[in-house]
């Protein structure tokens, strides 16, 4: 009988075998799958986890390099506090910069266009370690901070520099940022065509992939061709879906540098609709729920995030008629420009050196910085627009142009005008 069974157990032992194959296939898929799941799961956990979201940005943020180096060129109602103060220092610090630019009779006073270059210490207590004022196109006077001491020693630089004319053009893939940076273009050129733009478009929203841009600039480069300091944009287009933005540099009698579209117009507006560098627009005018009150509510502003200390400027030309704590909108500031436009920025953490009431601020004057005092959930600037006493969406503003060039000026730009197209297609032609 045994024989039997075992005679008959041989005959379907390949079938057995297979069955037991199959079953061991299956356990297996199975773990492995809930295995997969549960580590998913976890996974997806530990992302959700705020404190090792907070750790992620604690390294991400120690990433940023200890030093910086700033670079400015000097503006019209530019004074050395006023561009100290968007460096953020230490009043001590400032002071001390102050002091030491005083005492050189060279650089005394500040004059229009002439470059500085700052190098900042962030580590602890902010300093700078090193900064250059340009003295004309052949002299720097250079500062070095003495090691372990709070003073500067100076020294004159000769500088041997060959002024070079790039143009660069691209289609914009992802950022305008991004796609410059590809082509070569450095940061300081980017950030100022930017600014040539920012009374027109909302780098945020109106751009999108597949406009885009043409540039004519300069660069002052070493004979070696290490490349020194950046110099004006001569010409930029900005295509923005088959319209062309274009914008020629033109210096009006007083030296001033300003740029106009063809027809002469200058690029400034009265107001800007962005009065603030480098932010996020968190959140538009209108109707939404109120993030600390609950209930939905018009938002009668444009929400603009940015880290706490990020510089807000005067969107125009005008009167403070309040700088002072008002409830919820904390710490604000209140602009009377024209008989027509009115201006609020709220939750800034401090006010702009001297702003006060009764005092006149020019556009771009840093009013304040950015901070969450009031009803806020977070830093961001608060920006309204008040239009005849009715509060209107600053994004969606068709504002006046400033400054048309009449008569002489005029014939001057349109003989400017065309020489620039004449160096645009020479240019052109040049890298073909
Ligand atoms: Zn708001």
């Amino acid at each position: 009988m045994k024989r039997k069974i075992f005679e008959k157990l041989e005959e379907y032992a390949y079938f057995i075998w297979l069955i037991l194959l199959i079953l061991i296939a299956v356990f297996v898929t199975y773990f492995y799958d809930t295995n997969k799941k549960t580590q998913v799961f976890f996974l997806q956990k530990s992302f959700d986890n705020i404190y090792l979201n907070k750790t992620f940005e604690s390294i991400t943020s120690n990433l940023t390099p200890r030093y910086l180096t700033v670079h400015f060129q000097v503006k019209k109602g530019d004074t050395y506090e006023n561009i100290l103060d968007r460096l953020n220092l230490p009043i001590e610090e400032k002071k001390r910069i102050l002091n030491t630019v005083k005492k050189q009779k060279e650089i005394k006073s500040l004059k229009l266009n002439k470059q500085l270059y700052f190098k900042i210490d962030r580590k602890e207590n902010i300093k700078i370690i090193e900064f250059k004022i340009e003295i004309d196109k052949k002299k720097d006077i250079a500062f070095y901070r003495d090691i372990g001491l709070n003073n500067f020693y100076s020294k004159i630089i000769e500088k041997n520099l060959n002024k070079i004319i790039i143009f660069k053009e691209g289609t914009i893939k992802n950022s305008l940022y991004n796609t410059a940076i590809e082509l070569g273009i450095k940061p300081n050129t980017i950030v100022e065509f930017a600014r040539l733009y920012g009374f027109q478009v909302d780098f945020q929203r109106d751009i999108w992939k597949g406009d885009s841009f043409q540039i004519i600039y300069e660069q002052f480069e070493n004979n070696d061709g290490s490349l020194v300091e950046s110099g004006d944009i001569i010409f930029s287009n900005l295509n923005i879906r088959g319209n062309d933005l274009n914008l020629y540099k033109f210096e009006l009698q007083n030296k001033e540098i300003d740029y106009f579209d063809e027809s002469g117009k200058s690029m400034k507006k009265t107001l800007m609709k962005t009065p603030i560098n480098g932010a996020r627009l968190s959140s538009p005018f209108g109707k939404r729920k109120h993030p600390i009150l609950g209930f939905t509510k018009m938002h009668t502003g444009t929400d603009f995030a940015a880290p706490t200390g990020t510089p807000i400027m005067a969107s125009g030309d005008g009167v403070v008629t309040k700088a002072q704590w008002c409830g919820g909108g904390g710490n604000c500031v209140k602009i009377k420009h024209n008989s027509v436009y009115q201006t609020i920025y709220a939750h800034m953490s401090k006010f702009g050196r001297g702003i006060k009431k009764g005092v006149r601020v020019k556009q771009g004057q840093i009013i304040g910085y950015v901070g969450s005092t009031g009803l806020s959930t977070g830093p961001h600037l608060h920006y309204e627009v008040i239009e005849n006493g009715r509060k209107i969406n600053s994004q969606k503003l068709k504002l006046p142009s400033g400054k048309v060039l009449k008569g002489e000026q005029r014939n001057e730009f349109e003989v400017n005008k065309i020489k620039i197209d004449v160096l645009k297609s020479e240019l052109i032609a040049g890298i073909n």
